[in-house]
């Protein structure tokens, strides 16, 4: 049995084209760099390795803020995993998270960076998905104007880079059975090539009992995603028990101020 089963690294400086009411990243941000292109090149490479030796072999790169603002960052730390297979440490599955805003709003930023990317080893951009419609999206992302999925996911396929859908199931979204099988139909339909969901999270990150979707309409949703496997598309429903590989330390975080725990939740 392996130690460690994946790794998620914070990289860039934090900054955020989108204002959600329950930011998750806000109290890291103060511990992020304050220009892009700056990376703790040294402790990245120490804690890639050092994971890498426990087992890990699928790593995420997320952000206090949004990365793709953070496009130099990114850039060089997907250098630094990239360069380390010199080193026969070869991480398999390298995902990046996103809101989606800058990929379907700036068209030069995909030209430039996504293959870029694509050849340092990125293969699949994790979207996070509040609604398929955009004006609901742009509502609760408290923004102006969403892009649509349709030209967020297209762009990234044109890298030959997978696409995930993140969804958190709330009141304010998805609370039945009913809702979340037409929102995975729409999902396909839109092109994305996965799809994983987890009810909403308060903020001492634990379940949000007023705002999720309660276990009954969870186990029907369950019931339904074994019924219906597809192996072209992985839908997976994250419950209380798939916290155990955070909660045995499976999975790493190494945080802005440095510290390596298990105690992100994504
Ligand atoms: S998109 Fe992510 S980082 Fe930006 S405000 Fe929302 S939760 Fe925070």
């Amino acid at each position: 049995m392996y130690e460690v089963k994946s790794l998620g690294i914070f990289v860039g400086q934090g900054k955020c084209n989108a204002h959600c009411a329950h930011c998750a990243g806000v109290v890291h941000r103060k511990y992020a760099p304050k220009k892009d292109g700056i990376i703790d090149k040294e402790l990245i490479y120490k804690t890639l390795k050092y994971c890498y030796s426990k087992g890990a072999r699928s790593l995420s790169i997320t952000s206090s803020g949004e990365p793709t603002l953070s496009p130099l960052a990114i850039t060089k730390a997907l250098n630094l995993v990239y360069n380390l297979k010199k080193e026969n440490i070869n991480y398999t599955w390298i995902n990046l998270y996103s809101n989606g805003i800058r990929i379907g709003e700036d068209k030069e930023f995909c030209k430039k960076y996504l293959s870029l990317w694509k050849d340092s080893g990125l293969k699949t951009i994790y979207i996070t998905v509040h609604n398929i419609n955009e004006k609901k999206n742009a509502k609760l992302y408290n923004i102006k104007k969403y892009p649509p999925l349709e030209r967020i996911v297209s762009r990234i396929h044109n890298e030959n880079i997978l696409t995930r859908a993140n969804l958190v199931l709330s009141k304010n979204n998805i609370d039945t059975s009913e809702k979340f099988v037409s929102f995975v139909k729409d999902l396909r339909k839109i092109g994305f090539d996965h799809i994983s969901a987890w009810s909403i999270r308060n903020l001492e990150d634990k379940v949000d009992l007023e705002l999720s979707p309660n276990k009954e309409e969870l186990d029907k949703m369950e019931y339904w995603i074994e019924k219906n496997k597809d192996p072209k598309c992985r839908i997976r429903l994250l419950r209380e028990n798939s916290r155990i590989l955070y909660e045995s330390g499976k999975k790493l975080t190494l945080f802005p101020d440095g510290k390596l725990t298990n105690s992100w939740c994504n």
